[in-house]
């Protein structure tokens, strides 16, 4: 209240309220008065209480229209959502070089993997012990990751992460990291079974022919993610090293 606009206001107020005739209410009895008072404290805890409770549950659908139930990553529509954001920022970052300085993500790669051999898992182990294989991942992801990077469920046993400030180097370092990470980790399932997964990794930085068009990021990781499978799984593949690889072949 120490706003000097707010005190001249309500300085104002007084003033009119001084001179203004107040018209007295009618006589009551205070005991009446009492119980009216209490009957509407009452309501208004009430009515706080369901404020208090409602803005629960607005909380909680919030955190579930973005978040994977399962393994506590972002979904899918986050992931859009951030891949939007990202992309816009990067571009306008580089096509307007003088008010650079306004935007603060100047690079950003993508990392998408798929466990390998996942259906085996949940063939021998049960679709439990997939789950929590699932959720071991997801932990790996988070570890090695910051907070200001992004981590996501794809869907199924497909993971994406976009690394903010990378580029395709730094990704694919990252991606050998995380399979690294993945390969010697030792995951318990039915109590007392030592399993151990891998993944294949597809990385994609953010490039110019991609700036009107995020889903063309997408693409390029998932082409990346393909060629790992295809080339026999457990591995990083970049899409810039399938560009290279196919210029080769021309030579
Ligand atoms: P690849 O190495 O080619 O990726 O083979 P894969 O077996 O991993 O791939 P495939 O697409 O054949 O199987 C994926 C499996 O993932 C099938 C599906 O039942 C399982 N899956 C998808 N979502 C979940 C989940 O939330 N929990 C569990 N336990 N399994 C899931
Ligand atoms: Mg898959
Ligand atoms: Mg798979």
């Amino acid at each position: 209240m120490s706003n000097p606009e707010i005190s001249k206001k309500s300085e104002e107020l007084k003033m009119s309220a001084s001179v203004e005739k107040i018209e007295k209410p009618e006589e009551e009895n205070p005991e009446a008065l009492k119980a009216k008072v209490r009957l509407l404290q009452g309501q208004l805890t009430e009515a706080l209480n369901v404020i208090g409770y409602l803005e629960n549950e607005v909380e909680n659908y919030k955190e579930m229209a973005v978040n994977d139930k399962l393994t506590g990553l972002k979904n899918r529509r986050a992931f859009e959502e951030e891949l939007m954001r990202v992309a816009k920022e990067i571009h306008f970052g580089r096509a307007y070089p003088e008010r650079r300085q306004k935007f603060y993500i100047k690079d950003a790669a993508l990392i998408f993997l798929d466990i390998d051999n996942f259906k085996k898992v949940n063939d021998t182990y049960g679709h439990l012990s997939g789950d929590k294989v699932l959720q071991e991942v997801a932990a790996i992801l988070k570890q090695h990751t910051r907070d200001t990077d992004f981590t996501g469920r794809w869907g199924g046993e497909e993971m994406v992460v976009m690394l903010l400030g990378a580029g395709e180097k730094e990704g694919a370092q990252k991606a050998e990291e995380l399979r690294n990470a993945l390969m010697a980790k030792e995951i318990l399932v039915k109590d007392s079974e030592i399993l151990r997964v891998t993944a294949s990794f597809g990385v994609a930085a953010f490039g110019e022919e991609i700036s009107g068009d995020p889903e063309m990021w997408v693409e390029f990781a998932d082409r990346a993610l393909y060629e790992a499978k295809r080339t026999g799984k457990n591995r990083v593949y970049t899409f810039n090293q399938i560009m290279e690889e196919k210029l080769e072949q021309f030579h």
